[in-house]
């Protein structure tokens, strides 16, 4: 193996780092009192038709999420576990966000690295991220699960904004994500998607209105891996515009 190709390799592995179950950049520090408690009650959630039952405890569910942290601020009175229905929400999306706030990782069910039978990648990652992201508390740690594997594979899903927009509003940080990606980086041959294929009106107007800037400023189409590593990691969530605290820095990531 070359050295580009082993330096590329190992990139590629800490990136995709960020989808499984190894925590290689948890970091050791020094106890300074204001640590988030350790010590807290389990809750039981019950989730979708299937009423499949997950338990989490509660000061991670409010670390990770407003909604969990309004639902949960309601005092419980007696010794029963605290119980949270969410009957609209995915189970299998919900069991990837139960495992999250543990280890700071996406724990698909499908393995990145498996390929279909006729030998194209598997596309089912796609699709579970895609569910974790319609739970909308988790919505900037799945941007990111999305930037990292799009950045390995150097390839896009063409329908992330069809997945993004209708979860969004008009300055969504994730929306502007979806209009950069496909602005700077699709291919002449995958334009005609956009005016043959159900892509929501905003997009489009979205797409239009930036490309009459490219063109004005002669910029080239670039590699998606080059376009998304030489962005800020925070450039594409929502925290900065609502200023909020990067979801990075509360798991300690
Ligand atoms: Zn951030």
């Amino acid at each position: 193996m070359s050295q580009s190709e082993s330096v590329h390799k190992r990139h590629a592995s800490e990136l995709e780092d960020g989808l499984c179950d190894v925590p290689t950049s948890k970091k050791l520090c020094t106890s300074s009192g204001e640590e988030p408690p350790v010590e807290s009650e389990p809750v039981a959630i019950i989730v979708g038709e299937e009423k499949e039952k997950f338990s989490v405890h509660a000061h991670l569910l409010e670390g990770s999420s407003e909604y969990f942290l309004k639902v949960l601020s309601v005092s419980q009175d007696g010794d029963q576990m605290c119980t949270v229905k969410l009957e609209d929400a995915d189970a299998s999306a919900f069991s990837i966000y139960a495992k999250w706030p543990y280890t700071g990782r996406f724990h698909l069910a499908t393995s990145p690295d498996t390929q279909t039978p006729n030998g194209s990648p598997n596309d089912m990652c796609w699709d579970e991220m895609s569910a974790c992201y319609a739970l909308s508390d988790f919505s900037d740690a799945t941007i990111d699960a999305f930037t990292r594997r799009m950045e390995i594979r150097n390839n896009s899903p063409v329908e992330l904004a069809k997945w993004i927009y209708p979860k969004t509003t008009k300055d969504s940080a994730h929306r502007r994500l979806c209009r950069d990606i496909i602005v700077h980086t699709w291919a002449r041959k995958k334009w005609d998607r956009l005016w043959t294929e159900d892509y929501p009106p905003e997009l489009v107007a979205n797409v239009l209105a930036d490309v009459s800037v490219k063109f004005a400023r002669g910029s080239k189409r670039r590699e998606l891996t080059e376009f998304l590593e030489a962005k800020n990691a925070c450039e594409y969530y929502e925290h900065k515009r609502l200023e909020l605290p990067c979801y990075k820095a509360r798991f300690g990531i």
